[in-house]
């Protein structure tokens, strides 16, 4: 077993890893890490906790630590917000510590893989040209909204190219953590703006299906355009896509592409990854926010509604689950791979 650490383990993503790492058969959680507010404190009294289940009894009684470069583990899992990880995941890699962040501050770093294991497993050789003059290096996963938007895009870019995305969002409340958007803002409305939300739309889809040349990462050059709106839905964030696509195909042929789409890690049975990476709806009224977030634990990324675009070629609906596919889940699987691939293993200290 491999010890791990979450940073943020008090907030909505660390409470998501502290769910998902009950039971896991490769990882314990040995360390609980967040701010000044709930160190020092037992974990179940520091934690406002808003899991589903109860908070598992092999972490209810730890002790909250500090952030610091001595930890008892072998790598860390980090869910913090970006002014703490723009310090705290460096100072970690120096002292030797895989990151495996959910936060924005490295992702569009030229060596830090961006990753998502069914779409870009070799971008983890980036870590080569990494130099914290240590073991420790930083890896990071998409933010929510890229990731089911990416996963859609990918097979429709290796099968006929994309040359431009429209996406509309509709995004679950969980994205803003705990507490969140004001409930007067929340409730049976609308708001039409999520900060910083439509660059990373633009940007990170373009990175994730780059192409890796030795140790240079060249980016996808997809024209995106993307709006993004936060509605009163509990987890699960649906995207509204239209795509132009490079070369001509058919209605049947985009449907094909996506159903026929095989996940190129299917063979290394990561624990996290689902039966199936997409799954496909023909009833028109699917997919939903809360019949099918949770489908494949929370990490199949579903897509319903294909059909001709009157502006650009075809369009679709996309979902998937935010907090789960879209940050923890999605971290846990990327650790799972790099411990396949040997990145990932007991720390020497
Ligand atoms: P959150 O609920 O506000 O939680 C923030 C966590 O950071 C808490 O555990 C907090 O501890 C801790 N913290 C704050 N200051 C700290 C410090 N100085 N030292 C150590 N820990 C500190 O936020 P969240 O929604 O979980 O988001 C966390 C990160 O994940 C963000 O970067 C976010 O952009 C990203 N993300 C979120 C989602 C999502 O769906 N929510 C999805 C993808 C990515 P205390 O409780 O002690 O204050």
């Amino acid at each position: 077993m491999l010890r791990a650490g979450i940073l943020g383990a008090t907030g909505a993503v660390g409470q998501k890893f502290v769910e998902l790492l009950d039971g896991h058969p490769w990882f314990e959680t040995t360390a609980l890490v967040a701010s000044g507010r709930s160190t020092g404190r037992q974990y179940r009294e520091a934690v406002n906790w808003i899991g589903a289940t109860e908070i598992p009894a092999s972490v209810a009684s730890m002790d909250v630590l500090p952030l610091g470069d001595d930890l008892p583990c072998d790598f860390v899992f980090s869910g913090l917000h970006a002014s703490i990880a723009d310090q705290a995941e460096p100072m970690l890699a120096r002292a030797g510590y895989p990151v495996i962040s959910n936060a924005k501050s490295f992702r569009m770093h030229s060596n830090v893989p961006l990753l998502i294991p069914e779409v870009n497993p070799d971008h983890t050789s980036l870590i080569k040209v990494q130099d914290w003059q240590s073991q420790g290096y930083i890896v990071t996963n998409p933010n929510c909204s890229t990731v089911g938007l990416t996963c859609a895009l990918k097979p429709l870019h290796d099968t006929f190219g994309v040359n431009a995305v429209q996406v509309t969002t509709m995004q679950a409340l969980s994205g803003a953590g705990y507490p969140g958007v004001p409930s007067l803002d929340a409730l049976a409305n609308i708001v039409p703006f999520i900060g910083g939300e439509e660059d990373k739309l633009v940007h990170e889809p373009n990175k994730l299906l780059g192409t890796l040349v030795e140790t240079e990462l060249l980016p996808a050059s997809i024209t995106i355009s993307a709006q993004c709106n936060r509605v009163p839905v509990l987890e699960g964030h649906m995207e509204c896509v239209s795509v132009k696509l490079e070369s001509d195909a058919s209605k049947d042929e985009v449907h094909d592409a996506f159903e026929s789409s095989v996940s190129p890690i299917a063979d290394l049975h990561l624990p996290s990854e689902p039966k199936k990476f997409l799954h496909v709806f023909e009833d028109e009224r699917f997919p939903q926010p809360r019949q099918h977030s949770n489908l494949g634990a929370g990490m199949t990324v579903s897509i319903g509604r294909i059909r001709s675009c009157e502006v650009l070629d075809y369009k679709f609906v996309v979902l998937s689950h935010n907090t789960v596919r879209g940050a923890a889940g999605g971290a846990i699987l990327n650790a799972e791979l790099l411990m396949k691939q040997g990145l990932l293993g007991t720390r020497n200290t």
